[in-house]
């Protein structure tokens, strides 16, 4: 199967900008035009700041590949987060998190994005009676910091799915489903609104401090600046003077049928959740705007054995939803995902106001759109308290290589059999 990336090919948000081919100075540069680098751009700009935000292409990275679920949190429960970063940090994290899809959604009302956006919520499917215990967990977790869930049994999964394969799920109506794509063009065409100036085909290949400001040389220009953000998570092209970002890089990849017809439609996703499982390695389900199901798991599309992935992907889809048996495949694509050690976002600080954010772990619309925003908080503010979690002045991940290595194997083979 020729791979293509459904999000690109029928993205709505269509905009484009020239390249940087001469010097210039302005207050904050913004490396890396995905989620965390448009939303930083626009909330400084809409402070007053001059903004360059620069990349080869708006979206390119893990924000024009992804699945578009806009969920609240991070992927553990709150508790987790709390007891590896502490009480305070972690309700800090787990508070600011919590509110991330109310950032989104009201950022593509306030600026009409067209990103087929749907708060028809999300539903964390239980795969098996262990999956059925930690939804019930997270639940309890949940609830007792305020959100609202419902947990549905197996039953009103099955009327809400249209599938009979899983054991129950937990609700969370305030979230919902987008294009990613689309988003992260609406925040860009949002930023240029609000002055930011925008470079594609531009990246950052030096990055030096010069008598308190940074200068960042680009493909054919340069930018002077007194305040920087790095922005390129999983998807950091080489930059002379920055150490590379340090994660496990681990590979999701997601295909699309061709759009059901209309009866068929009816029976799968009627109120279109975006789902996802809690398989240990695990997939996600959703339709987009145009009744097309797109069934996603842990795997690299681009080495050899990429057809065992592509191969289970149909079989998920005709185990699931029988009446799709022998249904077209359009699409397919993949993404990197910047995942740490113990799965909380980073915040590193390079300098002199110069941060990189990094390390999503695999929730990144949410989390881009509210670390972009506190990073600018803070830049504008140089109060690192507008920062949900504690910046850092290194950050080592271990074994990075291995660890990547070991979960395409473990995905690789979980999809063999
Ligand atoms: C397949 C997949 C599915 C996912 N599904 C979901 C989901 O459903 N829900 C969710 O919340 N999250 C999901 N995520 C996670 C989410 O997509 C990421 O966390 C998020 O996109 C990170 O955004 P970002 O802006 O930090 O980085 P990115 O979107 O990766 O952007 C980084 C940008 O930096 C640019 N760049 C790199 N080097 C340079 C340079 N030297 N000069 C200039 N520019 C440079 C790149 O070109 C890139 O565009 C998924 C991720 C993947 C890969």
């Amino acid at each position: 199967m020729h791979q293509k990336n459904l999000w690109q090919e029928t993205s709505k948000e269509k905009i484009t900008f020239g390249n940087l081919n001469k010097s210039i100075t302005t207050d904050l540069v913004v490396v890396g035009a995905g989620f965390t680098g448009c939303s930083a751009a626009l909330f400084a700009a809409k402070s007053g700041l001059s903004v360059a935000l620069i990349d080869q292409k708006i979206g390119y990275g893990g924000s024009g590949r992804n699945v578009g679920l806009v969920n609240a949190g991070l992927w553990m429960p709150p508790e987790t987060v709390e007891n590896i970063l502490g009480l305070d940090a972690g309700v800090k994290l787990n508070n600011a998190l919590a509110k991330a899809p109310d950032l989104v959604f009201s950022l593509i009302d306030n600026y009409g994005i067209n990103c087929s956006a749907k708060r028809s919520g999300t539903l964390h499917c239980a795969h098996s009676e262990k999956g059925l215990k930690d939804i019930q967990l997270r639940f309890k977790q949940l609830s007792e910091r305020g959100a609202e869930l419902e947990l549905l049994d197996k039953h009103q999964t099955e009327q809400r799915i249209g599938s009979s394969k899983f054991f129950g799920s937990l609700f969370n109506k305030k979230a919902g489903i987008i294009n990613p794509l689309d988003y992260c063009l609406g925040l860009a065409k949002a930023a240029k609104s609000n002055g930011v100036n925008i470079y594609e085909s531009t990246l950052a290949t030096k990055i030096q401090s010069i008598n308190n400001e940074w200068l960042v040389k680009t493909s054919e220009g340069s930018i002077k600046a007194k305040m920087l953000l790095i922005a390129t998570n999983a998807y950091q092209k080489p930059i002379e003077g920055l150490n590379p970002s340090q994660y496990t890089s681990v590979q999701y990849f997601q295909v699309a049928t061709k759009a059901l017809p209309l009866d068929l439609a009816k029976s799968v996703l009627p109120n279109t959740e975006g789902c996802w499982d809690t398989a240990s390695v695990m997939s996600s389900f959703r339709l987009d705007a145009d009744n097309r199901l797109i069934i996603g798991g842990i795997g690299n599309l681009g080495h050899s054995a990429s057809k065992i992935h592509t191969n289970w992907a149909r079989r998920k889809v005709e185990s699931l939803f029988p009446q799709l048996t022998n249904i077209a495949i359009d699409f397919s694509w993949h993404g990197r995902i910047a995942m740490t050690d113990d799965h909380i976002p980073k915040i590193l600080r390079l300098g002199n106001n110069a941060y990189s954010v990094f390390g999503y772990s695999g929730r990144g619309i949410g989390p881009g759109t509210y670390f972009g925003k506190a990073v600018s908080d803070c830049l504008i503010t140089g109060d690192e308290n507008f920062l949900p979690v504690d910046p850092l002045d290194n950050y080592q991940e271990p074994l990075s290589r291995i660890k990547g290595g070991i979960i395409e194997f473990g995905a690789t083979v979980s999809h063999l059999l």
